[in-house]
């Protein structure tokens, strides 16, 4: 999977290469070298050099046996310290035993969180639960019916109660609706805002104290690189996340708001959204975005 490392990563290692250990005298150019990868995919400053400082105390301190040169060795503790970061393996969406489970979707505007939520509704759907889509966006009507209409598309119940009442009142309506009829899984698509405002904030908090959610999922367009490290941190300080799904990695960008979210969240990427089209979701693994990000 890293067989395709970029030159720029390979450079990483030059400067171990022919030496027979990794130590503090030799390390500094192959860190370097870490350090602007991550740069170029977009990783948060601060998050870089936390990591690139991990590394390199792991690296110095790794054992290096005979026969694998330390470069060799330098470039798989690299690969391994980002999937780590990232939380090693993919990790599940809330199932809990006491029906409904109830999902909280959180993020700025555009980021893509009525598709999300519907998209995640198909792929619980895929997974014999059903689910409930709550539109509780009381702000733009249209995003009530995008998500009704996308609801049809996917055959899956959308409740809404107009822009009239308070988004955290049409939650906990919803919420009833569905231990009521039998859903299993309850989405609650929310407003979000251009930016990052305690308006915002405090409707999220609202929001889930009226429904206390099992999940609340930040919704991050993988565009915004390194900028995911400010969103991450006020959403997770002020709400509190339990995991992301980074949007619109079918675009360019190299992925690095992944590492930023985790890192300061300590909560796992679970999903991520690779079109436009409501199949197109995906669940998150570590070790494919360690490889993008690295280039
Ligand atoms: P919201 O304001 O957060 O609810 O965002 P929307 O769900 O309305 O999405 C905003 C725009 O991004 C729409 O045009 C979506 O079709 C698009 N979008 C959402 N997810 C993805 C994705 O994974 N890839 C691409 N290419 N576009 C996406």
């Amino acid at each position: 999977m890293f067989d395709d490392l970029s030159a720029s990563f390979e450079d990483a290692i030059k400067g171990l290469r022919g030496e027979n250990k990794i130590s503090e005298e030799n390390i500094g150019p192959a860190l370097k070298q870490v350090r602007r990868a991550l740069l170029e995919a977009d990783v948060s400053l601060s998050v870089v050099k936390e990591f690139v400082a991990e590394v390199g105390q792991k690296a110095i301190g790794a054992e290096v046996v005979r026969g694998v040169k330390p470069g060799q060795k330098f470039v798989e503790v690299v690969k391994q310290e980002l999937v780590e970061v990232m939380g090693g393996e993919n990790a599940p969406l809330a199932n809990v035993s006491e029906k409904p489970t109830v999902i909280l979707m959180a993020g700025l505007q555009g980021a893509g969180k009525t598709t999300a939520t519907a998209k995640l509704a198909l792929h619980l759907k895929d997974q014999g639960r059903k689910a409930l889509m709550v539109a509780a966006d009381v702000y733009r009507p249209a995003a009530i019916e995008q998500l009704t209409t996308l609801g049809s598309q996917i055959d899956i119940d959308v409740f809404s109660l107009g822009s009239n009442l308070k988004p955290e009142q049409i939650a906990a309506s919803g919420l009833e609706k569905a231990r009521n009829e039998g859903f299993d899984t309850l989405l609650v698509d929310t407003a979000g805002r251009l930016q990052i405002d305690s308006e915002m904030m405090d409707e999220m908090v609202r929001i889930r104290s009226a429904v206390n959610p099992d999940e609340v999922l930040l919704v991050v367009d993988s565009m915004i690189g390194q900028e995911a490290a400010e969103l991450t941190r006020a959403f997770h300080e002020k709400v509190g996340i339990t995991g992301a799904v980074l949007t619109k990695l079918d675009g360019d960008s190299r992925g690095g708001a992944a590492l930023s979210i985790k890192k300061i969240s300590g909560k796992p990427i679970k999903f991520i959204g690779t079109g436009e089209k409501v199949e197109a979701l995906e669940p998150f693994h570590p070790e494919r975005m360690a490889s993008r990000i690295l280039g």
